[in-house]
């Protein structure tokens, strides 16, 4: 184990001296992108004969103001980290909703990991980030997707990140509910197709709308849909009919990306050309808009009639969920830090309305106290001695995910 660890240290530093800033897995999983006060404690530990004390650790999410859940997503990659450590893991399915506290005003734990503490102290910091990231993008994007009532979204925001993390972000934002992602790391990996339409600079190129557009006709697979960007060199509502005219009923949908320095009133833009096509006879062409879009301005753009999202920024970029781990149990004995609760817990949720009431490990809920429902076990265990127990499909884990969250529903004035 030592030898090992001191030879992906060596490639580290080798890694380090060619410009590759980009942490991969085993670097992760060896605990080499852990904080140094962690590595420090261990130290000491190892040396006191107390590294392999027994612990149970909580893991709890701080929502930020006005949200009243969270998706709970990175689960697989927490699972990957631990995987061949000889701890047991219990942890709410991917892709269900979380709170920050239960009903009481209990901090409510998504995880807990049992097991010897020398078995995952370094990965605290690496796991806490894969939670942070994943349960932050997968919730913007299921708040995307709930204001956009049911119209769809696609995650376009890969270039707003790291591309360390391009393939975290688009899966997340899938599980949040998106439709569709346009990166292909993503795509690759869970088999899904990604969706794009044209970068402006496939017009620069040939300098004239319908050059391109026709180029685009000839050479693209028949089954991508024929959408075509429209606010490039003209006037959207100019380039539009321009695009109508020249693939008439192959025309699927139009694209308005327009720059912020044009903008105005995008609502209006887009409710201009819903008239112009319709009165041309292109009532089934749909309009697609993107750019710098968000939960808040999508319900207006949809009134206006926008029919489907590109969204970056606020989804990939989205505002991490602050994750912390706590010990709450050593040695057999129930601890907790000032501020915390002490004891291993267990949350039960009401099968109706979804809400949790935290309980001792050993306690159970009878009913819903708010709707009388049957409470259950919101937890599972989802590995044991270090030998994952469930592997979910991604469609399973993103069903889930929005289920649960349309039924929560949004309120976007409280935030
Ligand atoms: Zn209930």
């Amino acid at each position: 184990m030592r030898k090992t660890l001191m030879f992906t240290r060596l490639c580290f530093l080798i890694n380090l001296a060619t410009d590759n800033w980009i942490c991969g897995f085993e670097e992760v999983r060896s605990g080499l992108t852990t904080d140094v006060y962690l590595e420090r404690m261990m130290e000491t530990l190892r040396k006191d004969g107390k590294a392999d004390t027994h612990v149970w650790a909580e893991f709890s999410g701080d929502l930020p103001d006005g949200y009243e859940w969270g998706v709970f997503a990175g689960l697989n990659e927490v699972m990957g980290l631990l995987n061949g450590r000889n701890v047991d893991v219990w942890a709410l399915p991917e892709g269900s909703v979380f709170r920050g506290e239960d009903v009481n005003g209990i901090e409510e734990p998504v995880m807990v990991i049992s097991g010897p503490y020398s078995e995952f102290a370094l990965l605290e910091t690496a796991i806490l980030g894969i939670l942070s990231y994943n349960c932050g993008v997968a919730t913007a994007a299921a708040r995307v997707k709930v204001a956009a009532e049911g119209a769809p979204v696609f995650a376009f925001g890969i270039r707003r990140m790291h591309p360390a993390l391009a393939a975290v972000s688009d899966r997340a934002a899938y599980i949040g509910g998106v439709d569709g992602f346009s990166g292909v790391g993503a795509g690759r990996r869970l088999g899904i197709t990604p969706v794009g339409t044209m970068p402006h600079s496939f017009i620069l190129i040939y300098g004239r709308q319908e050059d391109a557009w026709s180029a685009f006709d000839k050479y693209a697979p028949p089954d991508v849909p024929r959408t075509l960007l429209c606010d490039t060199l003209s006037d959207e509502k100019d380039e539009v009919i321009r695009a109508a005219k020249l693939l008439g009923a192959k025309l699927a949908a139009v694209r308005l990306d327009t720059p912020k320095s044009r903008r105005g009133d995008f609502e209006h833009i887009v409710r201009e050309v819903r008239w112009e096509l319709d009165r041309l006879g292109f009532k089934k062409v749909k309009i697609m808009v993107s750019g710098g879009l968000d939960e808040k301005s999508i319900r207006g753009l949809k009134k206006a009639g926008a029919d489907m999202f590109g969204v970056g920024t606020s989804i990939a970029a989205a505002r991490v969920i602050d994750f912390s781990m706590d010990l709450c149990q050593v040695g057999g004995k129930p601890v907790s830090k000032r501020g915390r609760f002490s004891g291993v817990k267990s949350v039960y949720r009401c099968t109706e309305c979804l809400i949790d009431v935290v309980v001792g490990w050993e306690d159970s809920v009878g009913k819903c106290p708010k709707c009388g429902g049957i409470m259950k076990p919101a937890m599972i265990k989802v590995m044991e001695s270090g030998k994952p127990l469930v592997n979910e499909d991604i469609q399973k884990i993103r069903t889930r995910s929005m289920q649960q969250t349309l039924k929560l529903g949004l309120n976007l004035d409280s935030n």
